[in-house]
């Protein structure tokens, strides 16, 4: 077995500056979050639904009889830790949550999901034009998924046409309603037969990812396959994400 080599610079730099949990801030041995708050980040387990993404004992997808697209994967529940690093990735543009702690998972369970399948592009759910002076953490995420698997981002084939009140205020049979129409494609001759992998930070009720694939498979898109950073966790558990 290696060992590991002293290195003063790094003792001193401990010294200095001992690490802390990008989370809470409390000094921290094992890596980018202190134990307590590693404990609340969950990961979706190795079986999940091919369709919403959950594990068994949280699908209530009806074997994705509701979806029109093809398969969905997300890394972790957006609940506890997972909450509250998107919330500070999303509303303090603080990267580090993303890039350091979940990233590497994010992009671990894309690739082995999706293994083989032949992508075109990478397509970001969009975010309303008007809304776009805020950090856009769904194209982020988008952007590092294309570096990380060489595809292409487009963001000019899908467009937000109009805003859409917070999905999480609609009641369940509604929520496909809110995003109806709300979603156009553009430039249709680069849809033709195309695969895509659609991106989006959390997966709710699917309500998003149904209407932009909707849209784009009557450009003419043939597959998509859609990516999400988190899943909430089922019933009553949806409140408190806000597009
Ligand atoms: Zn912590
Ligand atoms: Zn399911």
């Amino acid at each position: 077995m290696k060992e590991k080599r002293f290195s003063l610079g790094g003792f001193l730099a401990d010294l200095l500056f001992p690490p802390r949990c990008l989370l809470c801030g409390k000094l921290s041995k094992e890596g980018f979050l202190c134990e307590k708050c590693a404990a609340g980040l969950h990961e979706v387990g190795k079986d999940p639904c091919r369709f919403c993404g959950r594990d068994a004992d949280r699908c209530r997808c009806d074997y994705g009889k509701a979806f029109l697209f093809e398969q969905s994967v997300s890394a972790y529940y957006y609940e506890e830790t997972g909450r509250l690093l998107l919330h500070k990735f999303k509303f303090r543009s603080d990267w580090a949550c993303y890039d350091r702690i979940l990233a590497p998972r994010f992009l671990e369970r894309v690739r082995s999901a999706f293994e083989g399948v032949p992508f075109d592009y990478i397509v970001p759910v969009p975010m309303y034009e008007k809304e776009k002076k805020r950090f856009d953490q769904t194209l982020y995420l988008a952007q590092s998924l294309s570096r990380k698997m060489g595809v292409a981002c487009r963001t000019d084939l899908l467009r937000k046409i109009r805003k859409t009140p917070p999905q999480h205020l609609q009641k369940g049979k509604d929520r496909g309603e809110n995003v109806k129409d709300a979603f156009l494609a553009c430039k249709k001759k680069d849809l033709q037969g195309v695969c895509i992998l659609l991106v989006d930070d959390v997966a709710t009720t699917f309500s998003t990812l149904n209407a932009c694939t909707a849209a784009l498979q009557a450009a003419g898109a043939d597959r998509i396959l859609c990516a999400c950073l988190m899943t909430t966790a089922g019933k009553n558990q949806n409140r408190g994400y806000e597009k």
